[in-house]
C-alpha cells in the first residue's frame, strides 16, 4: 500500500475513509478543521459518497453520527476540544444509548491556546462518558488508531472517543496506509429500544455502559497501544501518553531509554500493566498532555507513594504544551536554549487582514458608540474578536461561541442600555439563533451587530451554515423587518452605516444590523479558483 506524507489530522481522515466512514460531521475548529477538508477533497472519500458537508455547530454534528451509527453505518465526528462542551448533551449520552455502526469522535485539544479560550482536557470528557479514549502518539499512530477506533467500537458496541493535540494535528510525517474496509450495509440495531432513551431504558442501558468496563480495561491490555518497555536504570520509570512518547524519544534517538517506560495510548488504562512498573521503580515522571490526569492518580489523595514528577511539583510547566526540550529538562539533561528570536518575529499583535470588511463595519460602530461611552459591545467568536486590541478596542467580551447575544441580554436587562451584540454569520447559525429568540421574546433593547462576511473566514472560509438566508432566519424568529438593516462596510458609506447604527441603537427593541461584505481572503481565494477554471476551459477549447 502506498505511504503518504500527512498531518496528523490527515492520518485520521485517511484512516476514517480507509476503515470505511459514510459519513464526517464536524464544525470547523483549529485545530481539528483539516480532518474533515482532507476528506471533502478525496477522490475515494467521492467515490464511496462519503457524506461531508459542514454541520451547523458541534452538537448537530455529534448527534448527526449518532443517526448515522444507529442505521448502521460507520461515522467520524471532529470538533476542537472547546466543541466537545457544545457537542456534550449529546455526545454522554451517546455512550448510553451505545453506537450501532461504528462511532468514532475526535476531540482536538489546544494546550497552549494557539487559538481557544482554554486548555481543556478532553480525556476527562472520556472519563465522564465512560468510554474508551484512543491518544496516539505519532502520525501512523492516528492512522492506524482510527481504524482500530472504528473496530472497537463495533465490537462494544460503544462511542469511542479519539483525542489528539495540536502538533499532532499540525505536524507531518510518512504513513503507511492498510486495506480498504468494506462500508457497511444499512442495518437497523438489534434492540429497536436501545436508542430511546426513556428513564426506564436509560437505566437498563446505563447498566449496559458500567457492564463494559471491565471489557474496556481487558481491551486496553491486550491492544498494544499500551505497553510497558523495560529499561536498567529503576530509580525512575516514565509514564509517557500520546505524543509525550514521540517527545521522550526525541530525546534518546539512537540509544536506549535507561528507565522503564509505560506507553499510554488507550483509556482506560490497563491496572496490570500499571501495577507491574510501579513495583519496579523508585520514582515516577509523568509526561502527559494537558491536565494532570494520569499524574492525579498515581499520587493519589493522600500523596505518601513513591515520588511522582511531572505537572503537579512543577518539574513540568503546569499549563501549555509539552515539547522535546520540556521533556529534555525534565530527564536531567543538559537542553541548548538554541538562537534568540529574531526582534522582527518578536511582540506582533495579531491584526484584522488589510481590506477586511471588520475594519469599516467597526469605524461605523465605534463612532456611532461615541454617544454613549465605552463597555457595551458584548462580542463572538471569529476574526472580528481582534477588534478587542488597538487600534479599533471595539468590544468587550469573548466568552464562548454565541454568547454574545445572550450576554447583551443580561445586560441590557441589568439596565445597560443600549446594549450591543456582534456576531458572525457562521457563529450566529452556530450558537446565536437560540439566544437572539430570547432577546425577541423578552422584548429587551439589544443591537446585534451580525457580521456577513460569507464565510467562516476564522478558520479558512468554509462555507457557513446560514449563507444566503440570514435575513429570512432572522424574520422568522421574530425580529421585526424594519429593524433588519443590511449595511455595506466600506469606507466610501461610513457616514451613512453610522447613521444606520445609531438609528438602531435608539430603537427600544431588538434590531440586527448586517454589514455585509465577503472576506478578502475567501474572495481572493474564490477569484484565484475562477481564472484557474477559466484558464482550463480556454486550453480545452484550443486543444
Ligand atoms: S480572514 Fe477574512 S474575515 Fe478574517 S480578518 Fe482576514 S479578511 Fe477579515
Amino acid at each position: 500500500m502506498d505511504k503518504l506524507l500527512l498531518l496528523g489530522d490527515e492520518a485520521i481522515a485517511q484512516g476514517a475513509v480507509d476503515a470505511g466512514i459514510s459519513g464526517v460531521f464536524a464544525y470547523p475548529g483549529t485545530p481539528s478543521t483539516e480532518i474533515t477538508e482532507y476528506i471533502q477533497a478525496s477522490k475515494e472519500a467521492k467515490e464511496r459518497h462519503i457524506a461531508s458537508q459542514w454541520s451547523s455547530n458541534e452538537k448537530t454534528a455529534m448527534e448527526t453520527a449518532i443517526g448515522m451509527s444507529y442505521a448502521g453505518k460507520r461515522a467520524l465526528v471532529c470538533m476542537k476540544h472547546v466543541g466537545l462542551n457544545v457537542a456534550a448533551d449529546a455526545f454522554i449520552n451517546s455512550a448510553i444509548t451505545g453506537a450501532h455502526g461504528g462511532l468514532v469522535v475526535v476531540s482536538a485539544d489546544d494546550p497552549s491556546m494557539h487559538s481557544s479560550q482554554n486548555e481543556q482536557d478532553s480525556r476527562f470528557y472520556g472519563k465522564f462518558a465512560q468510554i474508551p479514549v484512543l491518544e496516539p502518539s505519532n502520525q501512523q499512530e492516528a492512522y492506524d488508531m482510527t481504524r482500530y477506533a472504528f473496530d472497537l467500537s463495533e465490537k462494544f458496541g460503544t462511542p469511542v472517543l479519539f483525542r489528539i493535540t495540536t502538533r499532532l494535528s499540525h505536524s507531518r510525517s510518512g504513513v503507511k496506509r492498510g486495506e480498504m474496509h468494506p462500508q457497511n450495509e444499512l442495518s437497523l440495531p438489534s434492540d429497536l429500544k436501545q436508542f430511546i432513551l426513556l428513564p426506564s431504558i436509560a437505566r437498563k442501558q446505563y447498566d449496559v455502559l458500567l457492564g463494559k468496563q471491565a471489557a474496556f480495561q481487558e481491551e486496553s491490555e491486550k491492544s498494544g497501544y499500551n505497553k510497558l518497555i523495560p529499561g536498567k536504570d529503576k530509580s525512575m520509570g516514565i509514564v509517557a501518553c500520546g505524543i509525550a512518547y514521540n517527545y521522550l524519544m526525541e530525546n534518546y534517538q539512537g540509544e536506549e531509554i535507561p528507565y522503564p517506560v509505560l506507553k499510554i495510548g488507550q483509556y482506560p488504562v490497563s491496572r496490570r500493566l500499571v501495577r507491574e512498573f510501579y513495583d519496579q521503580v523508585d520514582s515516577v515522571l509523568m509526561l502527559e498532555e494537558g491536565y494532570p490526569v494520569l499524574e492525579e492518580l498515581f499520587r493519589g489523595i493522600l500523596d505518601e507513594g513513591k515520588p511522582v514528577k511531572g505537572r503537579m511539583d512543577g518539574t513540568i510547566p503546569r499549563s501549555g504544551e509539552l515539547n522535546p526540550n520540556i521533556v529534555g529538562k525534565a530527564l536531567g539533561k543538559e537542553i541548548a536554549e538554541g538562537y534568540p528570536v529574531p526582534s522582527v518575529l518578536r511582540g506582533r499583535p495579531p491584526l484584522l487582514c488589510d481590506g477586511c470588511p471588520h475594519w469599516d463595519s467597526f469605524g461605523a460602530l465605534n463612532e456611532a458608540m461615541k454617544d454613549y461611552g465605552p463597555g457595551r459591545v458584548l462580542s463572538d467568536i471569529g476574526c472580528y474578536t481582534l477588534s478587542a486590541l488597538e487600534p479599533l478596542n471595539s468590544i468587550n467580551s469573548c466568552v464562548d461561541m454565541g454568547a454574545s447575544i445572550t450576554m447583551a441580554v443580561g445586560a441590557a436587562e441589568a439596565g445597560l442600555v443600549p446594549a450591543v451584540a456582534v456576531i458572525g454569520d457562521s457563529t450566529f447559525t452556530h450558537s446565536g439563533m437560540t439566544g437572539l429568540l430570547d432577546a425577541v421574546n423578552r422584548n429587551v433593547p439589544v443591537t446585534v451587530v451580525l457580521l456577513d462576511n460569507s464565510t467562516t473566514g476564522m478558520t479558512g472560509g468554509q462555507d457557513s451554515a446560514g449563507l444566503g438566508k440570514l435575513e429570512s432566519i432572522i424574520k422568522g424568529i421574530g425580529v421585526d423587518e424594519k429593524h433588519i438593516r443590511i449595511i455595506k462596510p466600506l469606507r466610501r458609506l461610513h457616514d451613512e452605516n453610522v447613521k444606520v447604527f445609531k438609528e438602531e441603537l435608539a430603537y427600544e427593541g431588538v434590531s440586527v444590523i448586517i454589514p455585509r461584505r465577503e472576506c478578502v481572503q475567501t474572495l481572493a481565494r474564490r477569484m484565484k479558483l475562477k481564472h484557474a477554471k477559466k484558464k482550463e476551459t480556454k486550453e480545452s477549447v484550443n486543444n
